[in-house]
């Protein structure tokens, strides 16, 4: 490593962020730019750890100390062809990844751990900077074909990975735009959807045919597709919610998380949204059940819309705000994470469950009925949830957003008409990424279940290699 000292010379820093109160004005990207300076000193604290435990929490086996060595000695190009030997799409990835390499970085034993999906995120703005990400048109084409069936991050870099191989690649969407939950789940604030495009205009560049408004086993048959192509890689995600089936479920003002997110992304991107479908948050009060990242998204996305309130509420209960005896590093930490949404304004309260929505009319969502909860171990040794007796409230709102995760893919379309096998859980049964369907495989939300947009990649990535070597056994 360049500066086997950084760390101790150097603090982890992080670039600044447009104010919380500016930033709830607009739906761009936050995050300002710094100088090289910043981040060649941020590389600098990669420390010659002997066992990088990043690289192995990597979904994709990121090169990460070869990479911030590079930085470190501004070798910026060199820096950028490292991460790209193992990353399709770094620049999705350094802007929205959870960062698991950052969760296992030796530093953060006893220190803060190196910035690694900041630094990630400025060696591949560099290189669209200095024009080095130049579509790679491939010298030589085999005679296969494969349809890839939906475009998110593991339909994309199957696509991407299969027609460096040489391979033609059509990829169907049922959306009328690119880019599955990077384009209508995640808001643009955190990922801008000219990053989006730019890198989908490489690929089509490239020589990938993209195809959108194609629901397949909807509007296309599937079986035809598996009798046109040499072999169709299913990148469907998980698109089916989990519900809160309880009562006023049906009240008006009651959404899943992804109907107001899509909604939302789309109208950013200057969709007209009809006057009846419209889900219109200004100077409503606001509850987001369920305390992830999508609940996050929802916060974010209220607070630019002008909601008068937002309150949050989790069914378990606060984490602790450091790590304890039993989540011990380089374990993913358990802790109180607050995200870019959460400073923007919000209230968030923890164990509590809703029994039922409330309406005043008998239409319209006026509130919802909550109870405080406590978990406990059970005999068996797992977490089990108590009502607390005295504790029911009720917190008076307008909309209710259902950000409650994602339970498997849909079943109806192509799923069914391909009969592939499920797994317990209801996701794709695969084996080395081959569904029970001869020449079909699967990758991504719709095999592994609702996970991220690192994985997706990274399962992308290992999926062309089997269908690659299929292929070539053909
Ligand atoms: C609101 C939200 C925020 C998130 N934020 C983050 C984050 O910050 N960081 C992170 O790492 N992960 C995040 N995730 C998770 C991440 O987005 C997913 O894990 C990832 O996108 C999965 O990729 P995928 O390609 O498997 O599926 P998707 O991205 O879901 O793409 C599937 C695509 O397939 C299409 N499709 C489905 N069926 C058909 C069909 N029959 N015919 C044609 N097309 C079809 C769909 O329209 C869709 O475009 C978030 C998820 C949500 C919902």
């Amino acid at each position: 490593m360049g500066d086997t000292k950084g760390f101790m010379k150097f603090g982890r820093s992080l670039p600044n962020k447009e104010a919380a109160q500016e930033r709830i004005k607009h739906f761009e990207e936050f995050v300002k730019t710094e100088e090289d300076i910043h981040s060649t000193t941020q590389a600098a604290r990669c420390m010659d750890c002997g066992v990088p435990f990043c690289h192995s929490s990597c979904p994709l086996g990121n090169l990460i100390p070869e990479f911030n060595d590079a930085v470190y000695k501004k070798n910026w190009k060199k820096a950028y062809e490292t991460l790209i030997s193992t990353n399709n799409f770094p620049e999705f990835t350094g802007r929205i990844c959870p960062a698991p390499c950052e969760a296992s970085c030796v530093l953060g034993i006893n220190n803060d751990a190196v910035a690694i999906e900041y630094i990630e995120k400025s060696v591949i703005e560099k290189a669209f900077e200095n024009n080095w990400v130049q579509p790679r048109v491939p010298i030589k084409r085999t005679n296969k074909k494969v349809a890839v069936v939906g475009s998110g991050p593991a339909g994309l870099a199957v696509a991407d990975q299969l027609n460096q191989k040489g391979h033609t690649v059509t990829v169907f969407e049922k959306n009328d735009r690119i880019g599955g939950l990077l384009r209508y789940g995640i808001p643009d604030f955190k990922l801008g959807k000219n990053v989006v495009q730019r890198r989908i205009n490489i690929l089509e560049e490239e020589g990938i045919e993209f195809l959108s408004n194609q629901n397949i086993g909807v509007d296309v048959s599937a079986t035809q597709l598996t009798q046109n192509y040499d072999a169709v890689v299913l990148c469907g995600g998980s698109e089916t919610p989990r519900d809160l089936k309880i009562e006023g479920r049906d009240f008006k003002g009651v959404y899943f998380a992804m109907e107001f997110l899509s909604q939302n992304n789309k109208r950013v991107a200057g969709d007209i949204v009809t006057a009846e479908d419209v889900i219109e948050v200004k100077d409503k009060n606001v509850v987001v059940i369920g305390g992830g990242d999508t609940g996050s998204d929802c916060i974010g996305t209220s607070n630019r819309l002008g909601a008068k309130s937002i309150v949050q509420i989790e069914l378990l209960s606060k984490p602790p705000t450091s790590r304890t005896a039993d989540n011990p590093w380089p374990l993913w930490p358990m802790t109180l994470k607050t995200s870019s949404s959460h400073e923007e304004g919000c209230e968030r309260q923890w164990a509590i469950n809703t029994q039922r929505f409330i309406s005043e009319d008998g239409k319209k969502l006026s509130g919802i009925e909550t109870v405080e909860v406590k978990w406990e171990k059970n005999v068996n040794g797992k977490f089990e949830m108590t009502p607390i007796a005295g504790t029911q409230k009720v917190i008076p709102c307008d909309l209710v957003f259902i950000a409650a995760g994602f339970v498997h893919p849909l079943k109806d379309g192509v799923l069914n008409e391909l009969k592939v096998s499920l797994t317990e859980r209801g996701n794709v049964a695969t084996e080395a990424y081959k569904t029970t369907v001869e020449k079909v495989f699967c990758a991504g939300d719709m095999r592994r279940g609702q996970s991220l947009v690192v994985w997706a990649i990274a399962e992308g990535r290992e999926c062309a290699e089997e269908v690659h070597s299929f292929l070539q056994k053909k």
